[in-house]
């Protein structure tokens, strides 16, 4: 089997690089993954040949569209005919460094293994912009066990010379005890996380806006990017909000940069495309559609035109005025992801847009719950909230209509909208990503 060629991922040059330079650079890697993944992986040999596509007739990036989507289904169902890697696995036993797996949030989670080579780029590609320094502390809240992102920062940073902290078995009042005697300059979890510890920081008498913190890592939900949370986040914590992105099926790709809230996709590592979801049409940059990505430099279990589930959109125009990044930024991060689309009335709504109207009124708690129930005809839609504080039923029920208001606005619709004391909805302290979303539809035929 022939090999891929070692690329400079450490070279932050990549970054930068004048539009045509980068897709001549990205067209080569793709020709270059197109002959390995052929000749060196049964699973993807049978879908060229099944698609009628030669590696010859791939050329450059023009000729992405030829060849075949992948899913997470199909690797699901080939990691379970040739157990336990797939035959999408094509490097020997004897290179891999690192065995990891998806969160499972959709089924049952893939196996993925990454060979010395590839988490080597990985490591490389953070240290591109260290986001650390020696010594500093930087607390992990979330779990780090067998998941690829968590796995990365703690060793990116530890390469950086910061002293990473994993404290994801650590309840909530022991991680913030943690935060206020280590005095870390950086937290990460996900955004609902971050914000029930405010929560639990309150309740203790822990004012988080002097805790000292540079920045507050948001990763694993679309949350950061939204306006509303985002500045519950910088406001509660009093920190610059730095998210981070990556596809445990592809590799960590990028985040935010200081000065740009969109998420900078690494383009010598994947190929971006926005297609739409019905179809698999590509979509141009600025309408929004199913993310796609190809891995190009990985050889352990590198994946074509793999349908990432997430909705985002390609900012359209010039390099990142802040930074210089000329690869594709997804614009304002995730919008959602497909499977969390509530099909309600004949529209698609996403939990996100109902977050955002909810977390931009501040005399509202952050938590809230989506309940769809009824026929699946004529569904409805309960929001439920809390206050932020107590309230009298007078100006409570002024909330509710302002919260109801705001709702419509967002999505178009008419919900029920409750509202309740705050700490009546269930909090989830496991720093895991939060479901929200209750569908009760009765899912009988004609139901
Ligand atoms: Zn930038």
């Amino acid at each position: 089997m022939s090999g891929l060629p070692n690329y400079p991922i450490l070279n932050a040059v990549m970054e930068g690089l004048p539009p045509d330079d980068l897709k001549a650079m990205q067209g080569q890697r793709l020709v270059n993954m197109v002959n390995y993944v052929y000749e060196g992986a049964p699973f993807w040999k049978k879908k060229f040949d099944e698609a009628g596509v030669k590696p010859k007739h791939i050329k450059g990036i023009d000729d992405l569209a030829k060849i075949p989507f992948c899913t997470k289904a199909e690797l699901q169902a080939d990691q379970d005919a040739n157990p336990p890697f797939g035959s999408y696995a094509c490097s020997r036993q004897s290179t891999w460094a690192r065995l990891l797996s998806t969160s499972g949030t959709t089924g049952r989670p893939l196996r993925r293994v990454f060979s010395h080579r590839d988490w080597g780029y990985i490591l490389d590609r953070f240290q591109r912009k260290p986001f650390m320094g020696p010594g500093e502390i930087s607390i992990i809240l979330g779990p780090v066990d067998g998941l690829m992102g968590p796995t990365a920062a703690m060793e990116a940073g530890a390469r950086m010379g910061a002293i990473m902290v994993p404290a994801g078995l650590l309840d909530s009042k022991s991680k913030l005890r943690l935060i206020q005697e280590m005095k870390p300059v950086a937290i990460s979890g996900t955004a609902s996380y971050l914000l029930r510890l405010l929560e639990v920081a309150a309740e203790m008498g822990i004012d988080a806006t002097t805790l000292g913190l540079r920045s507050v890592g948001s990763v694993g939900e679309p949350g950061g990017a939204l306006e509303a949370t985002r500045k519950r986040l910088e406001d509660g914590w009093n920190a610059r909000i730095a998210d981070g992105f990556g596809l445990t099926e592809i590799f960590p790709l990028g985040g935010n940069c200081p000065g740009n809230r969109d998420l900078h996709i690494a383009p010598d590592m994947a190929i971006t495309e926005i297609v739409d979801p019905e179809s698999g049409e590509q979509l141009p940059p600025g309408e929004a559609g199913e993310v796609v990505f190809s891995n190009i430099v990985g050889d352990t279990q590198p994946l074509l035109r793999f349908r990432s589930r997430d909705i985002s959109k390609i900012t359209a125009g010039e390099a990142c005025p802040a930074c210089g990044h000329t690869g594709p930024r997804l614009a304002g991060s995730i919008i959602g992801r497909v499977d969390d689309m509530i099909w309600f009335r004949g529209a698609n709504i996403f939990p996100s847009a109902i977050e955002a109207a909810v977390r931009g009124i501040d005399a509202l708690g952050h938590e809230f719950q989506i309940e769809i129930s009824g026929k699946q005809a004529l569904p409805e839609m309960t929001v439920r909230l809390e206050s932020a504080g107590k309230v009298s039923p007078k100006a409570g029920e002024k909330l509710r209509r302002q919260a109801a208001a705001a709702i419509k606005d967002a999505i178009r619709v008419n919900a029920n909208v409750e509202l309740s004391a705050p700490g009546t909805l269930p909090r989830d302290d496991s720093g895991g990503k939060v479901r929200r979303v209750l569908d009760r539809r009765a899912k009988a035929l004609g139901g």
